[in-house]
């Protein structure tokens, strides 16, 4: 079976579609992107495209590359208490002198609705749930969720041990919480003896950012196989997964394009209309 990422986004863009179309002052989410990097910009067009279905404002801030970190870090400071903006979205990376932990702990956490902030990461680990959970885990939760793939008592392995990916997507399945519950294991450029840990896995996750690295023969017979790695070769997206080879042996596998990454998105405009729900909740 394919797990169709971008239809299952299409249904929950349709959803808050519905529940903003209402509003007459609709969510608003700021957008960041210094410099010119080809992908960021391909991301970003994605994410104000979807924004722009949905009914969600996107207000774009494009900086050039000299821009000093200072800089930046007024801009999100001033977004932080801009009542018109529910989440605040810096594109990542950023040039090289300026330092991404900088800027990401001066958004306000509950405008981080890419979650990456330090409060929300922690809140993740805390099972608390007034934070955000980061887009790519919370999107690969939605999806087996959507698919009725129940991770409870599974064996769940994860190659990639980012603080976007691979750790929170590891403190998320592990909880306590519906949709959860499952035993996880963390793989990453240290681990030794891979194949023997991914072979062992009911639902095997790549982000490891290598195209093809996982193999038929790392992956076990009837496992879920869910590939978040993009990597651009020669103008096409490429995932983690040796695809063609793999698909043959696991019961459900993502493809990429169209799998993981429709998800992020939609997980994007999801936590932005939470985050303007609580805002108007409280006021
Ligand atoms: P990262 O570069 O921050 O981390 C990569 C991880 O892979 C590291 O933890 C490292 O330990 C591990 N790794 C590297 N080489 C390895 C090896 N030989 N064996 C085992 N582990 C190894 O990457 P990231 O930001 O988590 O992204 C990973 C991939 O996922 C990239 O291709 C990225 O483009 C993609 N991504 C996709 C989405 C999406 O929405 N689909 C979202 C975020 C990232």
């Amino acid at each position: 079976m394919i797990l169709q990422g971008k239809e299952v986004a299409k249904h929950i863009h349709t959803e808050l579609k519905e529940a903003i179309r209402p509003l007459k002052k609709p969510p608003g989410l700021a957008v960041i992107l210094v410099g010119d990097n080809p992908s960021s910009q391909t991301y970003i067009n994605m994410k104000r495209r979807a924004c722009e279905k949905v009914g969600i404002r996107s207000f774009f801030h494009h900086l050039p590359d000299s821009t000093p970190e200072k800089e930046l870090l007024e801009l999100v400071k001033a977004l932080n208490f801009d009542a018109e903006v529910d989440g605040i979205l810096v594109q990542l990376p950023l040039p090289d002198h300026i330092d991404p932990v900088n800027v990401i702990e001066a958004l306000d956490p509950k405008k981080d609705v890419d979650g990456f902030h330090p409060v929300n990461l922690g809140k993740v680990i805390a099972g608390l749930e007034d934070g955000f959970i980061p887009c790519t885990p919370l999107g690969i939760k939605k999806l087996l969720e959507h698919y009725s793939i129940d991770v409870a008592g599974k064996h769940v392995v994860i190659a990639g041990r980012s603080a976007i990916v691979g750790k929170p997507l590891a403190a998320l399945l592990m909880q306590n919480a519906p949709g959860c519950n499952a035993t996880v294991t963390v793989v990453h450029s240290r681990t030794q003896n891979i194949k023997e840990l991914t072979r062992q896995a009911d639902v095997l996750i790549a982000a490891v950012g290598i195209p093809k690295f996982i193999k038929a023969d790392m992956v076990k017979e009837g496992a879920v196989v869910i590939d978040v790695g993009i990597t651009r070769k020669e103008g096409h997206l490429v995932g983690d997964v040796d695809f063609e080879n793999v698909e043959k042996k696991c019961k459900a596998i993502t493809p990429v394009p169209g799998g993981v990454g429709p998800m992020t998105v939609a997980m994007l405009l999801q936590n932005t209309w939470l985050s303007y729900q609580r805002s108007h909740s409280s006021s």
